[in-house]
């Protein structure tokens, strides 16, 4: 029996489904979290949908980050919620409905979605753009990733700029008749963003060279601590696992300890305790979370590509003055 198109696509999606759980589906952590409290200005309707181009991007920061170049002209949603667990994360079935309805798909590359090419299987009819393009990849060093690039880059503020017009090329190109607004945001956010890159160099200036340090759970501040000239430590390169081996452990002591790094710190995605481990075991101070791979929600303290930044910033800067 000839089914309809879109019964056929339901079918290929159930089966891709069926794969990915054969393949090992584990509680997704992002069923437990919370949900991004509806924000007024964002809330969209139905009719919205029906006029307005909709982007889904793999997760909430470059979610934002599209949403700030698209303003009132296109809906932008992010597939994954605040708070989720994004490396290793297992789309469900709705999320391939939102899929098949969207008009553009966003993804960072650099192997960080590593759920996102069966998905794009699935809905081989939207086109999807990888924002990382064009940015200089930094390699991991150790661990089962080495070799490859780190996933990291939107971290970075320099790079972030390559994002944005990255958004805006592909907003353009989706939708010509705002073209004028999308480059109009497009300047206006990466002003922004170049602020913020100003404020990183200026914060980074006046502490003290041997203490230039960032000390993670995650190695996610490759890209930063290339662009602003600090050194980085951390217990694992991606965020795989949430349990430090014994190894990775006494690695990261021995650099604290070494070099006298006053302070950790661990990302809001996981679990910290291997990194309050890291502290009482060297002696240094446990500084708080960074985050990385997600927004907090909307009333949380990073509910903004920018605001993470800031409150990255401002987290390593007090956690390093502090005695
Ligand atoms: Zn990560």
């Amino acid at each position: 029996m000839q089914l309809p198109l879109y019964g056929q696509k339901l079918v290929v999606a159930s089966g891709l489904l069926l794969g990915l759980c054969l393949a090992g589906c584990s509680p997704s952590a992002s069923n437990s979290q919370p949900q991004l409290s509806p924000n007024p200005a964002t809330t969209t309707t139905n009719l919205d949908k029906k006029v307005k181009k909709v982007v889904l991007t793999t997760f909430t920061v470059i979610a934002d980050m599209a949403q700030n170049v698209a303003g009132d002209k296109a809906i932008v949603e992010s597939l994954t919620k605040p708070g989720a667990e994004i490396h290793g994360y297992e789309p469900t079935p709705s999320d391939l409905v939102r899929a098949q309805k969207a008009d553009l798909i966003l993804n960072n590359g650099l192997n960080l979605e590593r759920w996102a090419q069966k998905l794009y299987n699935s809905v081989p009819n939207v086109p999807h753009v990888t924002l990382s393009e064009g940015i200089k990849p930094v390699e991991i060093t150790e661990d089962a990733y080495k070799g490859k690039p780190n996933p990291h880059a939107w971290m970075s503020p320099q790079n972030a700029l390559i994002y944005v017009e990255n958004i805006r090329k592909a907003l353009v190109n989706l939708d010509s008749a705002n073209a004028e607004t999308y480059n109009t945001n497009a300047k206006a956010y990466s002003q922004k963003i170049k602020e913020v890159d100003e404020k990183l160099r200026k914060s980074v200036s006046v502490v003290p060279a041997d203490k230039r340090y960032m000390v993670s759970c995650e190695g996610a501040f490759s890209y930063v601590t290339r662009d602003y000239g600090l050194k980085e430590a951390y217990l694992w390169a991606v965020n795989s696992e949430q349990q430090a081996t014994p190894k990775q452990l006494e690695k990261v002591i021995d650099i604290v300890k070494k070099n006298k790094i006053p302070v950790v710190f661990c990302e809001s995605t996981v679990n910290d305790g291997a990194q309050r481990q890291v502290a009482r075991e060297s002696g240094a101070r446990f500084g708080g979370v960074f985050y990385v791979d997600s927004l907090s929600p909307a009333n949380g303290p990073a509910p903004t590509y920018l605001k993470l930044l800031e409150l990255n910033i401002n987290t390593l800067t007090q956690g390093l003055e502090e005695k």
